[in-house]
């Protein structure tokens, strides 16, 4: 089958959001997230690439990786030696990056390519456990922790086509993500009332497809105590403005006992 052929016969790809917790979740297989996550890929069909939005990159306009074969970064510290050995070989898809940067072009926004960046933990600890095969091709896009949430979806809705010719747009960041409160934090203890809030919120927004609530979410209840900095929130409104409806819940759960683990799913196949 041709590559041609394949976009044209290739089912529409889902579009997804996952919260990634910390990089050693990928190690950590009693934890109910890293089940989800082994499992989540396959229900997400095939997709022929991933276009993946990580919270841990960011940049005053947004970049594309254009690598070939993009290494794998272990940008964390204080981690088992173990987490440093992984190694997530997946191709570069240097034609994404090209299509994703003509789709931006053509709403107006300009995308940096970087022809040198590797995969984040952001991107390869997820997908470490929801492709581990590692073969489907990943780009990674950035994120913009100057910007608005109306510039983030306004990222996503620019790529939307790309789920009709197979690509899946992966958001991963967190639904909650008070770092330094959560380091003080029992990792026993139940989500409290705060983050429950804007948790909740958050379900809400998603799941009624109610844009312009996401757009304003440093509004949303308890939004800066839950991200006191906005970039493990964003790569989820780039996905939902590339989804451009209503999503459901895919996955609950909790980490480091104040971040929600919640993971959401929008559009085409299974699940
Ligand atoms: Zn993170």
């Amino acid at each position: 089958m041709t590559e041609a052929s394949r976009q044209v016969g290739g089912a529409a790809a889902p579009v997804a959001f996952v919260s990634h917790g910390a990089p050693s979740l990928v190690l950590e297989h009693s934890d109910p997230t890293h089940a989800f996550l082994s499992g989540f890929g396959r229900t997400l069909g095939a997709p022929r690439a991933i276009l993946c939005v990580s919270a841990h990159w960011d940049t005053p306009t947004p970049a594309l990786t254009m690598a070939v074969d993009p290494a794998t970064i272990h940008d964390f510290h204080g981690f088992p030696p173990a987490l440093y050995a992984l190694r997530y070989p997946a191709p570069g898809a240097p034609w994404l990056a090209l299509r994703a940067r003509e789709l931006l072009a053509a709403a107006g926004i300009d995308a940096h390519l970087d022809t040198r960046r590797g995969l984040d933990h952001g991107a390869w600890a997820p997908l470490y456990l929801m492709f581990p095969e590692a073969a489907v091709p990943v780009v990674q896009l950035s994120v913009q922790s100057g910007a608005t949430g109306a510039h983030h979806l306004g990222v996503g809705r620019a790529l939307a086509p790309l789920a009709a010719e197979g690509v899946l747009v992966l958001g991963s960041g967190g639904a909650t993500h008070p770092l330094g409160e959560a380091l003080r934090a029992d990792p026993a203890q139940p989500l409290p009332g705060w983050v429950r809030e804007f948790d909740g919120w958050l379900e809400r927004a998603v799941t009624a497809g109610d844009f312009a609530s996401l757009a304003d979410w440093p509004h949303a209840p308890q939004a800066p105590r839950n991200h006191p900095t906005p970039e493990h929130f964003l790569p989820l409104l780039v996905a939902a403005g590339a989804a451009g409806d209503a999503g459901r819940v895919a996955h609950r759960g909790a980490s480091w006992g104040l971040l929600s683990m919640a993971a959401f799913r929008w559009g085409a196949a299974g699940g």
